[in-house]
């Protein structure tokens, strides 16, 4: 079989959660009772006429700048003229020729290296109804709530080699949406899209492949795997001799395949025209500057900047960055400068990370303080306490909210650092398991881990581990 290379571009289409529609004052919320928040505007009815919420440009221009696009300053709304029972209007209005933002590029970290995404474009455009099939009647029903909603268009270059490098710019746009504070980024509830599109070459061609869009896709992993059904489809074709027919096909999850929709002999053409019933909109140059300066520290940033000043693993940085609660915490941790940057972000991946998703409460609604959280560290790191017995201490404070120091106090946990104390408990164990000792003295050397296991025993889990495994060692060679 020849080597090939697997293209991947890709078209995310998120949710904007200004307060209201992009068109009308009709309330911008999921769920609700279907065709309550409707108005004739968003029901398409003849002779309603659309208004620009302009918070929405606002939103766009900020994913803009995040995602370092030139940002037009002049530029208008399009139809694209199409029929499906969720559209009423028989036309969506979205921008064709002159998007929002264009020509940006955003850096990911893919299998530990970095790399460059470009982004071709952003623009907005207005969301469609939704169709409900329910089984107790015996056609569809047709839900117009979401019609109207506003959404950005997100669209890359064909610049992804991987599933992985797809999964890692999806991640990083959910994160940027999420920093900004202009999506919910709720994929269950529809607030983040995507269609992924997948070609194939030989590696090393120059020309791309006939690429195939791939739509219905509604998670990170469902993307993950289309890409790699696609690719692999793909690839058995022309192995087989066959050529790729360009097609738009439909995702479906639950089988693992993709099925063809339509061809491109019958593809839909939209027929876009100016939308003759919004004007031209215009920014002024202030405005998208204010805006820029509104961006706060992104993710890629706050990676590179805990692998310089922390020496945190490009990993490490990225489990933390991507995650703006993480960020947030490690950020209000570092600058209290009690304790080791490394040990919180240890804290934050392991223990508070396990406890946020064993809950399901994010961090910011757990009793979990940046003050708390040091102090605790701090604990360990001088030697009051073993690690043991700060998880200990941790379980006890996102239970009652009590601050560590009285919880160490009151459950005895100051761990045992007196060395005449510990090198008379090590004598004691050692004489105790003479046959330990004389496993360990013929090469036995996980004998040692047993005795101090049995230091730590008897002293109640209180003596100071790295002391008695100091002592032990120094006694088990004399
Ligand atoms: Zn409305």
């Amino acid at each position: 079989m020849k080597a090939y290379e697997v293209v991947i571009g890709l078209e995310v289409h998120a949710e904007l959660n200004t307060a209201s529609k992009i068109y009308c004052s009709c309330r911008n919320s999921f769920g609700g009772v279907p065709n309550t928040q409707v108005c004739p505007v968003c029901m398409g009815l003849p002779g309603a006429l659309p208004t620009l919420n302009e918070a929405v440009v606002e939103y766009a221009v900020r994913m803009g700048h995040a995602l370092n696009c030139q940002i037009h300053t002049v530029c208008r709304q399009d139809r694209k003229n199409y029929f499906y029972p969720d559209l009423p209007k028989a036309y969506q209005i979205s921008q064709a020729e002159i998007p929002l933002c264009e020509n940006g590029y955003l850096d990911i970290l893919a299998d530990g290296e970095w790399k460059r995404i470009r982004v071709n474009r952003i623009h907005i455009e207005e969301d469609a109804g939704k169709l409900l099939h329910d089984d107790r009647y015996s056609g569809s029903l047709v839900d117009l709530n979401r019609c109207g909603v506003p959404l950005i268009e997100i669209v890359s270059e064909p610049d992804m080699r991987s599933s992985a490098e797809a999964k890692a710019y999806l991640d990083a746009i959910k994160s940027i949406l999420l920093y900004l504070g202009i999506s919910d980024c709720k994929m269950q509830e529809g607030s983040l899209r995507c269609d992924v599109n997948v070609s194939v070459r030989e590696k090393g061609a120059g020309a791309l492949g006939v690429r195939c869009e791939m739509k219905n896709v509604n998670s990170f992993r469902a993307a993950v795997r289309s890409i790699e059904y696609e690719a692999k489809r793909q690839i058995g074709i022309l192995e087989a001799g066959g050529t790729i027919q360009q097609e738009t096909r439909r995702w479906d999850d639950a089988k693992g395949r993709s099925f063809v929709m339509r061809t491109k002999e019958d593809a839909q053409d939209y027929r876009f025209f100016p939308e003759p019933d919004l004007g031209t909109i215009v920014l002024e140059p202030a405005k998208v500057q204010a805006l820029r300066e509104s961006i706060p520290e992104l993710p890629g940033a706050k990676v590179q900047r805990y692998q310089e000043d922390f020496g945190f693993s490009p990993t490490e940085a990225m489990l933390i960055a991507e995650h703006k609660e993480r960020a947030a915490l490690l950020d209000a941790c570092t600058e209290l400068g009690k304790c080791k940057p490394k040990s919180i972000c240890n804290w934050i991946l392991s223990d508070v990370a396990k406890y946020s998703n064993d809950t399901g409460k994010p961090i910011c609604e757990t009793p979990l303080t940046a003050e708390g959280l040091t102090t605790l560290i701090e604990q360990v790191e001088k030697g009051v306490i073993s690690n043991t017995a700060a998880r200990q201490v941790f379980a006890v404070m996102m239970e009652t909210a009590q601050e560590p120091l009285v919880i160490i106090e009151k459950l005895g946990l100051v761990q045992n650092s007196d060395r005449d104390f510990l090198e008379q408990l090590v004598t004691e164990i050692l004489a105790d398991h003479a046959k330990s000792v004389c496993d360990y003295k013929n090469g036995k050397t996980n004998a040692l881990g047993y005795l101090v296991g049995q230091c730590m025993k008897r002293s109640g889990g209180k003596a100071n581990p790295a002391m008695i495994r100091e002592l032990v060692a120094k006694k088990l060679h004399e």
